[in-house]
């Protein structure tokens, strides 16, 4: 009996040595497999893939209210931070959308696709508005947002108003302690769910390779060659900026960050990324408090160009497939509505497919097409999303700056916590 304990405990330590990322492509392999086998029989993983997606999704909000709390309370974050990181996002949205047109353009995707126009009609209820996205962003109430991961923006609103009316009560030793406390007890809640990640993204790829299978991708072969190029393209973009625009090497950031990009491949979730990307932000690429908070929990939020890019395509791509192309006039409603449609994506899978409803509205495309990317949107999703974490690591490295500064990152008060070091 104490044999068999030694040796499970035995084992379990052996699976927490390996990194995070080579746990998760552990279970992507085991996963593929487990799909091809049992077929449509993979569908009972559906369960505990659910489980642990909404457990991890669970602990973003918490994190953003309690991250970004503490970064305003404690640092002084200047108008031109603020103004920097706004730059950036729109700086960085707008080439992912010019690079996504440029790729669509030139490589034609909808010549090349035999695929017929789809029948289906998308429901009507997912059509959203401009004034739709904003006013679904407000928090209804100061709680509500915590308790609904799909509206993180809300949680921002919260964590900025309150970050700011407490830096007035920051003497107060009690209040900073009650908030360094709860961060502190979420870490460790955190390395919890990180634990069964491997299991939750073993089931989600068993269940959708079972069940969904590989055979439409001969059919869109073309679209998604060209959405692959586009997303390469795209993260070329970020590595030179922050070659050159910031002190961190491009080697070196993807290194640090491989927890982080493998997990947003295999989850399709940048908000349920959302934790590791902080952690590892901050403890192995090296990047300050600051910097990590303002790049992954609040521009993350509004930092979705593998969305952008993706939404962009598939307007081109469908009006291609009709026969129809787009004329620039129309190129440049498609960029505008990208933009806001990204923004308004939350951060879970295949959110991106119900906000393109705005851009395919604003160009007079049939929604229908939408259904027909549905079905390989599984895969699609992933390397968007990818993008969208790639892309929030690129804007805090560029935040960071140009000079290092390991002393101001290690002298603070939650120094020590050493959150990735165990992921
Ligand atoms: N799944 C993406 C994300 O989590 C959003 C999208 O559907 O494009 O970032």
């Amino acid at each position: 009996m104490n044999n068999a304990t030694d040796a499970d405990s035995g084992l379990i330590a052996r699976w927490r040595q390996w990194p995070l990322y080579g746990r998760i492509l552990g279970a992507l392999v085991i996963g593929v497999l487990l799909g091809l086998i049992l077929g449509k029989r993979a569908a009972v993983f559906e369960l505990p893939a659910k489980i642990i997606l909404q457990l991890l999704g669970a602990l973003a909000p918490p994190l953003i209210l309690i991250a970004v709390t503490h970064v305003l309370m404690t640092t002084e974050i200047k108008g031109k931070t603020a103004l920097r990181l706004g730059s950036l996002l729109i700086l960085n949205t707008v080439v992912a959308i010019c690079v996504g047109l440029f790729v669509a353009n030139l490589v034609q995707p909808g010549r090349w696709s035999q695929q017929e126009r789809p029948e289906t009609k998308l429901d009507p209820k997912e059509k959203l508005t401009p004034a739709q996205i904003v006013v679904n962003n407000i928090p209804k109430s100061l709680l509500g947002p915590l308790g609904d991961n799909s509206n993180v923006i809300g949680v921002i609103f919260i964590a900025v108003a309150f970050g700011i009316a407490l830096r007035q009560q920051q003497d107060r030793p009690v209040v900073r302690e009650v908030v360094e406390a709860a961060y502190q007890a979420l870490i460790t809640v955190l390395h919890w769910v990180i634990d069964v990640v491997p299991i939750g993204v073993m089931s989600i790829v068993a269940n959708i390779v079972g069940t969904k299978g590989f055979g439409i991708f001969l059919d869109l072969g073309a679209f998604i060659v060209a959405v692959l190029l586009a997303l390469v393209l795209q993260g070329c973009w970020y590595m030179l900026r922050i070659r050159y625009f910031s002190w961190c090497r491009p080697l070196d950031v993807l290194r640090g960050m491989r927890d982080s990009l493998v997990m947003a491949f295999s989850t399709a979730s940048s908000t349920v990324t959302m934790p590791v990307t902080y952690a590892c932000l901050k403890d192995k690429v090296g990047v300050r408090e600051e910097s990590a908070s303002l790049g992954a929990l609040v521009g993350a939020n509004f930092n979705n160009d593998g969305t952008a890019l993706y939404e962009a395509m598939a307007a081109l791509f469908a009006a291609q497939l009709m026969g129809i192309p787009l004329s620039l006039n129309e190129q440049l409603i498609v960029m505008l509505t990208s933009i806001v449609a990204s923004v308004g994506a939350a951060g879970i899978p295949e959110a991106g497919l119900v906000t393109m409803t705005l851009v395919f509205t604003a160009v007079k495309l049939p929604l229908e097409y939408i259904t027909l990317l549905v079905t390989v949107d599984w895969f699609l999703d992933r390397c968007r999303t990818t993008i969208n974490v790639l892309g929030d690591v690129n804007v805090s490295c560029l935040l960071d700056g140009r000079v290092k500064q390991a002393e101001l990152a290690e002298s603070g008060p939650m120094a020590g916590d050493s959150v990735s070091g165990r992921l």
